[in-house]
């Protein structure tokens, strides 16, 4: 059973691991030999663990395994990404399902190893790896392309910098970059981004899932297998530089719809990122007494952003206190077996979304909706509120649900 290094592989060493519960609760260990990284402990993390708990007790721990236990599971790399965020310096090692094309990505997120079994080592021997850890995806090396040549940023844009990078799963990341001082929005608006790498870059709407009052702007994205823009946005890093156009536009602000009780914001996949936006807004609250965040993807792993994402702003000095009793999250998938599981149209159609969370069905006196997804997605969902007695609104002519897709096709 091989270790697998940037430097390629290595046998694994007998180590102890325990698990997290056993370390004690708070405090590093002191004594001789031991600081950041070289601690006594070596800790299986199950990788749906809150980072957050382990933030005090870094340095009685020298190594940290996260397991990936399915294909299509990427929730270990966005802990591995927020436990380097918080401190952590000692080793880190993926343990399971990554593959050779991964590894990039893994050490990318802050991994140093991964430990992958005696088959998985036949099926992808040293040297698959050792080209990955040369920082070329499979894509690149496919098709034989260059790292792209940088050039000015256009006059009609701002060069931003680009200051952390969560990848999520295959198909997802976030990424959160610096915010030019003039930059003015609305939350729930979007913004065009591009990168600086050609004469004239190409551009592509993306909904800001950062507040307006943010410091930074955060945007939440897909990667398109062979998409213009995504095939390289996906690439950034910290220091990277992202090109965004200066003006912000949208249908999915509060502006847009007349005051009610209730507000339900309806999303699949990247649709959240406009409510990122909206449920870490504290006029989103001033607005609505509560705030309905439902959210559909085809895996729990695609779920993850918007957990974390309900669980920042419960624990969010300036929302908390708002979002703690009256944010409610309503999270579904389609394809992986979940708790809940099933088309937004359909929780909607039959009741369930309403009887699972105790609220009376949709109504125009209390209720409003934001809808962000598919052109598919939308239709359904506009057609459910219009058939409650919902009217379509704008930002010049505020109603009781307003509509944006989250992508052209
Ligand atoms: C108003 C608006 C806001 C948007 N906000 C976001 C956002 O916050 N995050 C984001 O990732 N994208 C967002 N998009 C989509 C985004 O503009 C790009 O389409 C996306 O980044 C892919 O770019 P691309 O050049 O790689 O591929 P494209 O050539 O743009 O897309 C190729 C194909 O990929 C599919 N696709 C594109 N985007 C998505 C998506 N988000 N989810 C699922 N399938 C998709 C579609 O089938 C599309 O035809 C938004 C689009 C609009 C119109």
């Amino acid at each position: 059973m091989p270790l697998v290094t940037p430097r390629g592989f290595a046998p694994i060493e007998p180590v102890d691991f325990v698990p997290l519960d056993t370390l004690p609760a708070v405090g590093p260990r002191v004594g001789p030999g031991v600081g950041p990284g070289v601690g006594p402990a070596a800790v299986d993390l199950p990788n749906d663990a809150d980072p957050r708990a382990l933030a005090g007790r870094f340095d009685a721990i020298r190594l940290i395994r996260i397991p990936f236990p399915k294909a299509d599971d990427g929730r270990g790399f966005s802990l591995a990404r927020r436990l380097r965020d918080l401190g952590y310096r000692g080793r880190l090692r993926a343990q399971g399902h990554v593959i050779s094309d991964q590894f990039r990505y893994a050490l990318d997120c802050g991994f140093d190893e991964v430990e992958i079994d005696d088959g998985h080592a036949q099926r992808q021997p040293e040297a698959h790896w050792r080209s990955d850890a040369g920082r070329r995806s499979y894509r690149d090396k496919l098709r034989g392309r260059a790292a792209p040549a940088a050039f000015p940023a256009p006059a009609d844009t701002h060069a931003e910098t680009v200051t952390e990078v969560t990848h999520y799963t295959d198909r997802l990341f976030r990424f959160r970059m610096t915010r030019p001082a003039t930059f003015r929005f609305r939350s729930g608006e979007f913004v065009m981004i591009g990168l600086p790498d050609a004469k004239k870059p190409l551009f592509r709407a993306y909904s800001i899932a950062s507040p307006a009052w943010d410091d930074g702007l955060e945007f939440f994205s897909i990667k398109v297998p062979g998409g213009p823009l995504t095939e390289r946005l996906q690439r950034i890093r910290p220091g990277d530089t992202v090109l965004m156009k200066k003006k912000a536009t949208g249908t999915l602000v509060n502006d847009a719809l007349t005051p009610g009780q209730r507000l339900y914001l309806f999303a699949t996949g990247t649709g959240i990122a406009p409510f990122a936006s909206l449920v870490r807004d504290p006029e989103t609250y001033e607005k609505f007494g509560q705030v309905v965040l439902v959210h559909t993807c085809r895996t729990t792993a695609e779920l993850q952003y918007g957990v974390e994402l309900v669980a920042a702003a419960k624990a969010d000095p300036l929302v908390g206190d708002e979002a703690g009793t009256r944010l409610l999250h309503y999270a579904t998938t389609t394809r992986e077996a979940s708790p809940r599981m099933g088309r937004i149209t359909a929780r909607v159609e039959s009741g369930a979304l309403f009887r699972d969370l105790g609220l009376p069905r949709l109504d125009p006196v209390t209720d409003r909706a934001m809808i962000c997804g598919s052109i598919a997605m939308i239709k359904d969902v506009k057609a459910l509120c219009e058939a409650a007695g919902l009217t379509e609104g704008a930002n010049n002519r505020p109603a009781e649900f307003v509509v944006e897709r989250a992508f052209v096709g």
